[in-house]
């Protein structure tokens, strides 16, 4: 558990992954081998080639509210176009429980974005239909996000399977009455305001949280990997605007070193967050949190 003043935040493991280095643009195996000495195993399969990815829910506790930020891939999920979310069943409920948090006790959802990992525990399967997992909830999500993946929008540009986690687990949510739409710059309550970044996802918004003069921030999937603190010019391939996802990145790695703020994003290895600062020679370092998360 980490402490932000009087907030407390906790990681709720779903699911590891290996995510191929093939899956990002403008890294290979000399720009890997120039950061081995702080960029180890428990960040790269040297041999699989391949990255290790958490797909993770923080739990965030202040005083009078329980929050989820974003909601992984989630179980029972039809998802032909993303097999490693594919009908899934994962206990991660029960790992919620472990936290002391019954799905009745949830208050906010805060989705970054809408992409298949970040909204599946939105909704759960009950007799043949997807209902919303925390029933007392409201679920803050990005107006344009919404646009640009609704059949009935933008969405409809989308093949079929792409449109299925909009389908499943974000229509059922604005069916019950649950969504709150937002411009991806509000504040929510007080010390949990909203930041626009997006790139990797048109509306994706970063959370920040700050208290006791602490500050940490939700960066989703402005960046996928820790080594992108060394190299920002590298993408996902899963980044929907490239250029505007490196732009997005530059601006928050140097609000990050600027303001000393704890990044916490959607899928680094253990210790799943940690610090930015600047390097005198240029460029950036990541120092990972001490301690599991
Ligand atoms: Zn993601």
């Amino acid at each position: 558990m980490i402490k932000v003043g009087t907030i407390e935040i906790t990681r709720i493991e779903e699911m590891m992954l290996a995510e191929p280095l093939a899956s990002f643009v403008g890294i290979g195996p000399d720009e890997l081998a120039a950061q081995r000495d702080w960029h180890g195993a428990e960040f790269f399969n040297e041999a699989e080639q391949s990255f290790v990815t958490s797909v993770h829910v923080w739990l965030v506790k202040t005083p009078t509210l329980t929050i989820l930020v974003d909601t992984g891939g989630g179980n029972a999920k039809d998802r032909p176009m993303s097999p490693r979310f594919h009908m899934r069943d994962v206990p991660f409920l029960d790992e919620l429980a472990k936290s002391g948090v019954r799905r009745e006790d949830v208050n906010l959802i805060l989705l970054t974005h809408l992409h298949v990992d970040h909204v599946g525990w939105n909704t759960m399967m009950v007799d043949g239909k997807w209902v919303p997992t925390f029933p007392n909830a409201t679920y803050v999500m990005s107006a344009k996000e919404v646009e640009a993946r609704d059949p009935k929008q933008g969405g409809a540009a989308r093949p079929p399977g792409a449109q299925a986690p909009f389908i499943d687990s974000v229509q059922p949510i604005i069916d019950a009455g649950l969504a709150r739409l937002v411009e991806g710059n509000e504040t929510i309550a007080e010390g949990i305001d909203l930041m626009p970044i997006p790139g990797h996802a048109p509306g994706q918004m970063a959370i920040r949280i700050r208290s006791g003069g602490k500050e940490a921030l939700f960066i989703a999937d402005a960046m996928h990997q820790p080594i992108q603190v060394r190299y920002p010019h590298v993408n996902s391939k899963y980044c929907e605007d490239q250029e505007l996802a490196r732009k997005t990145r530059a601006e928050l790695l140097a609000y990050a070193a600027d303001h000393d703020a704890l990044i916490l994003p959607g899928h680094f290895g253990k210790p799943h967050g940690g610090h930015v600062v600047r390097d005198p020679k240029g460029g950036y370092h990541f120092v990972p949190l001490s301690g599991a998360v």
